[in-house]
């Protein structure tokens, strides 16, 4: 009677749910009462590296159960080698015991198996000496088929809850990435939402630049071995990118450190990011735990990557379609649009944070003078010559842009109205000394300079007060630079 309660009971609890960790805790728990044990344990078999770990278990001693050990080794070790039962009546005369609870004097261990193969080891053991009788040994090796039952069932539940997790992420980062267009806030989401359906430490994202790649997104629990923006050499990948195959690292721990993107990480999937046949750069999913990755992740995870590798590609090219409408195409320096654009919002940024901003003008002098004298081909020669002196002469937050015909727009951030003055005298000298080919005579530019918010305290106000100071300087014999006049209180101070 008691035997078939022992089996009811087991039968049900492998119904009961399908969270692993509690099927597992009430089979236990069962084995326990039913058998009167002291200590009981389902250990699992790592495949890849044929190590026997602790799943679960009631009894044991702190800390034991984080060790593992060989298929062989041990009570649990040997059943798991021969496939069956191993009893060991009296520990301390088995040279194979492997102590994991002090007060243990008698171990049983039965192997848990799925068709014929070992999945784990159902571990019993008693306080008392011979304590399994071959009745008991039969019974126990019966419920450990309905522990095996259990097993299967709530893996094979927990992949299939992974996969609708998987999948549904692959939808909403098909999704999200359509609408997304900003590069950097692209990635970032992607890795986000990686992290959340793989259940992995640390996500990220490397973009290949020249030799190198470059972190450009993560997400995660992991301490990045470099900052965002970072970069690793290219070459430990070179094999898996120029191959586009996926490289799966089961234990980080007995390669080159320098090669680690995680400090605590053990193991690692690198999936390239391929578009058109180019190889953009690596989707990499790192892990605490080695050899986290499973086979049946990869083709989720490639299609994963394949989604981002098209987002990626499309906003690069609206990166480049943007660029382009803000380029100027004679000189290649930003045109009058951008100009508008960055004048908004350089004029907010100062008015905010109080960190001023001036504007300078520029004019070529008798520029008409110079085409009707050498020729237009070599008019435009000049001014791409003058975008180019300019543009070596300013800082890089500087924007230089070509605001029409010879007139040249350039906002300085974070500068005052001296500093303005001295930055066009600066362009001013750089032009007047500089030789053209093939233009006998020196070119000049005259220039107005204006500065926030002494001279003006809107878009209009600046660029009015620039303009008419570069009128002052063409009024004053040219080549020459002029400082805006003060503005009327009543502009300032209404902050128009
Ligand atoms: P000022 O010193 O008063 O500025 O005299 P200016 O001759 O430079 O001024 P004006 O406005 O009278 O003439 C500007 C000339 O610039 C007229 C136009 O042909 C020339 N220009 C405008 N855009 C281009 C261009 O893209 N290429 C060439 N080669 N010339 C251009
Ligand atoms: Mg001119
Ligand atoms: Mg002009």
């Amino acid at each position: 009677m008691n035997n078939i309660a022992v089996l009811y009971d087991a039968g049900q609890a492998v119904l009961s749910t399908f969270d692993l960790d509690e099927v597992l805790q009430r089979i236990l728990g069962i084995a326990r009462d039913y058998f009167h044990l002291r200590h009981v344990a389902i250990l699992l078999l790592d495949r890849q590296s044929q190590q026997l770990y602790v799943r679960s278990q009631i009894g044991w001693d702190e800390g034991q159960d984080k060790l593992r050990w060989a298929v062989g080794q041990g009570i649990t070790g040997a059943t798991a080698l021969k496939k069956q039962p191993v009893y060991a009546p009296d520990v301390t005369k088995d040279s194979r015991y492997i102590c994991s609870a002090k007060s243990t004097l008698s171990e049983l261990a039965i192997p848990l198996m799925v068709r014929d193969e070992v999945v784990g080891v159902l571990d019993c053991q008693s306080d008392r000496m011979n304590h399994f009788d071959s009745e008991t040994i039969d019974l126990l090796t019966l419920f450990s088929t309905q522990a095996s039952i259990a097993l299967q069932n709530a893996r094979l539940y927990s992949l299939e809850q992974q996969r609708a997790r998987q999948l549904q992420a692959i939808n909403a980062i098909a999704q999200q990435t359509t609408a997304v267009l900003d590069l950097e806030d692209l990635l970032g989401r992607v890795c986000q939402l990686i992290q959340d359906a793989f259940r992995v430490s640390h996500v990220s994202l490397f973009l290949r630049e020249d030799h190198d790649l470059v972190l450009r997104a993560h997400h995660g629990t992991l301490t990045p071995r470099i900052q965002q923006g970072g970069r690793f050499p290219a070459e430990p990948w070179s094999k898996m990118l120029a191959s586009n195959t996926t490289l799966t690292e089961a234990d980080l721990n007995e390669g080159p450190s320098s090669t680690k993107f995680f400090a605590e990480s053990a193991s690692r999937i690198c999936i390239p990011l391929v578009s058109f046949g180019h190889t953009l750069g690596i989707l990499a999913l790192d892990s605490a735990l080695p050899d986290a990755f499973r086979d049946g992740d990869l083709q989720s995870l490639e299609s994963v990557a394949d989604i981002c590798a098209t987002a990626i590609q499309n906003a690069h090219y609206v990166d480049r379609v943007k660029q382009l409408a803000y380029l100027d195409g004679l000189t290649g320096i930003f045109n009058r649009r951008f100009f508008e654009l960055r004048f908004m919002e350089e004029i907010e940024r100062a008015r905010r944070y109080g960190t001023g901003m001036a504007v300078i003008m520029a004019d070529i002098d008798q520029f008409k003078r110079l085409n009707d004298e050498f020729g237009h081909v070599l008019g435009d020669e000049v001014l791409r010559q003058v975008s180019s002196l300019f543009h070596q002469q300013l800082r890089k937050i500087d924007v230089v842009c070509r605001y029409g015909g010879e007139e040249f727009g350039i906002l300085l951030t974070q500068t005052d109205a001296q500093h303005a003055v001295n930055v066009a005298e600066k362009l001013r000298k750089m032009v007047a000394t500089w030789q053209f080919p093939g233009v006998p005579r020196t070119v000049t530019i005259s220039a107005g300079a204006a500065a926030f918010p002494s001279h003006g305290a809107t878009r209009d106000d600046l660029v009015r007060a620039a303009d008419s100071a570069l009128y002052s300087a063409k009024q004053a014999g040219r080549n020459k630079v002029c400082l805006a006049n003060p503005a009327r209180e009543k502009s300032v101070a209404s902050g128009q």
